[in-house]
Order: structure tokens, then C-alpha cells, then sequence
């Protein structure tokens, strides 16, 4: 079945080349302008249909879906292993929203918090059913104090518009809420370091506690090894359903990586795809 019109413009905000058979391309699919990351990518095909598997997701309750067309695959999930020992368990364990936001405006818990213009704690909806995370602060994120803005922040936006998604105000089933593993830039912006991530993680652990989504999607090495306790390569994670806190963890690449690598953003949609798939069956479809 070939993509709907709406479907393919969602997919070229992506800067992805929707692929048809010859036999079902529409005239729009033929005519229509390629990007200059369009130009070197691979065709993007729909996942085969496999059959369905089981994936451990919490009770089903009568929220909506995110519209979106995804075909049932069947995924291995992956139990992560058990987390760390940490200042999880401190006070920040049981703060609500106003304290945990207050927290880590004034937080001084490590280097970070010399060089920082702004903290940046996390947007969206607090009761979101999907919850993306990334790494740590940009120059913009920065300046700005919010994840995820200027040029990965527009992709991001396009990759969450095209499953019917957003960072704007919706309701809780189509807004996300977004947050980074560190709430402070990294000088020039270096990878973090693990004390950094050692002290930050407890935020982060709250705001999942506190949103509780039914999916989260980890982008990136630090989000995905703070929340999976790996280093292996996105490339070996990816595919899977993973679970952090009893919540199923799709991992995929960074927007930032996906502008330096674009020939992956047809990865980067597969695993779009999976996250939905997962989603839709917490809700027992
Ligand atoms: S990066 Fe995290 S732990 Fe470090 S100062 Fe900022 S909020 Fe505190």
C-alpha cells in the first residue's frame, strides 16, 4: 500500500525520499523536489511484517493513539539491568514538579554549574505519554534554557510531527515531553563526564518518575547509557525494545548526528516506527 500525500510531505519534513513500488508511485511521489540530503540517501521502505511478538508494557488503559501508519513487527525486548546505586534514593526521589524544577535551577552539584548561562530542565507536557530523551545542552539550549532547539531541535520537531506528535501544547497523548541527561552545557560543548552524569541522572530519574510515559525514546550514547546502563553502540541497540523502570526505552540516533549523517535518517524513521508500534500496544492494540 502506497503512503497517503499527507504521509509522504510528513516524511520529506524529515528530509527523507519516500520510496513506492513503480506501480503504486503516485505522480507526486515522481515530481516531488529532493533535498540535498534527499540526493545521497537510500530509498526508505516500510518495515516487512512479521509476526507479532510479545512486548511487556503497562496495563492498557483508553487513552488515544498518535496516528501514524506502522505495520506490526515483532521485536526481542531487552531487560535493562538493574540501575546503579546513587543519589536516586536521595531527596530528589520525592520531589513534585515545583521542587524538582527549583532544584535544579540553584543545583551546584558539580563543574557545570560555573560555565552555564541557563539550566535547562525539560518542556512539555508533565503528563505525556511519550518522553524523549537526549544528551546534554547545546550553545542555543544554552542561551535559551529549552532542549532541543536550533537546527536538531527542527529535525526533532519533523521526526515527532511525522507520528503525530509534538513538542507544542496538546494533549497528553500527542505532546511530548522532552529532557537531556545533563541540565548544564558542557564547556565547548565536550562530551560529559561521568561525575557530571553521576550527579545529574537523579533529575532525570524524576522527571521519568513524574511523567511516567508509556514510551521512552532515548537519543544518543549518554541518553542511552544513562537510562540502559550500556556503552554499546546505538547501531547494536537499535531494533529492540528495551525497558528502563518498567517502561519500554526505544533507542535511536540524535538529531545532531542525524544532520552530520543523514544517509541514517531512514534508521532514524524505523525506529519511529517501532517506538509507535510499542506505544500502540501499551494501549492493547
Ligand atoms: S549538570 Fe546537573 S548536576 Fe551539574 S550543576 Fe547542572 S543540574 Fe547540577
Amino acid at each position: 500500500m502506497p503512503w497517503t500525500e499527507r504521509q509522504q510531505a510528513l516524511l520529506q519534513g524529515m528530509g527523507l525520499k519516500v520510496w513506492s513500488p513503480a506501480s503504486t508511485a503516485g505522480p507526486e511521489a515522481s515530481t516531488a523536489p529532493a533535498t540535498r540530503s534527499e540526493a545521497v540517501e537510500p530509498p526508505l521502505e516500510r518495515p516487512a511484517e512479521r509476526p507479532v511478538s510479545v512486548v511487556k508494557t503497562p496495563p492498557a488503559p483508553s487513552r488515544r493513539a498518535a496516528g501514524s501508519p506502522v505495520a506490526d513487527v515483532a521485536v526481542p525486548v531487552v531487560a535493562a539491568p538493574s540501575a546503579p546505586a546513587g543519589r536516586a534514593d536521595g531527596p530528589v526521589a520525592t520531589m513534585d514538579w515545583p521542587a524538582l524544577r527549583a532544584a535544579v535551577a540553584g543545583c551546584q552539584a558539580c563543574a557545570l554549574c560555573e560555565s552555564r548561562k541557563n539550566t535547562v530542565f525539560g518542556v512539555g507536557n508533565p503528563a505525556a505519554e511519550w518522553m524523549i530523551v537526549g544528551e546534554a545542552p547545546g550553545e542555543q539550549e544554552d542561551k535559551q534554557g529549552e532542549p532541543f532547539v536550533g537546527a536538531a531541535g527542527q529535525l526533532l520537531d519533523a521526526m515527532l510531527k511525522a507520528i503525530g506528535l509534538t513538542r507544542s501544547e496538546a494533549d497528553a497523548a500527542h505532546q511530548v515531553f522532552i529532557a537531556n541527561t545533563l541540565k548544564c552545557r558542557p564547556p565547548r560543548n565536550r562530551n560529559p563526564l561521568p561525575e557530571e552524569l553521576a550527579q545529574c541522572t537523579p533529575y532525570l530519574q524524576r522527571q521519568i518518575a513524574l511523567v511516567q510515559p508509556r514510551v521512552l525514546l532515548a537519543m544518543g550514547r549518554f541518553a542511552i547509557q544513562q537510562l540502559l546502563h550500556t556503552e554499546e553502540p546505538v547501531g547494536r541497540l537499535r531494533g529492540k525494545v528495551h525497558e528502563h523502570q518498567g517502561i519500554p526505552v526505544i533507542v535511536t540516533y540524535h538529531p545532531a548526528y542525524l544532520l552530520r549523517q543523514p544517509t541514517e535518517k531512514a534508521k532514524a524513521w524505523q525506529d519511529l516506527l517501532l517506538a509507535v508500534q510499542v506505544y500502540r500496544r501499551s494501549q492493547g492494540g
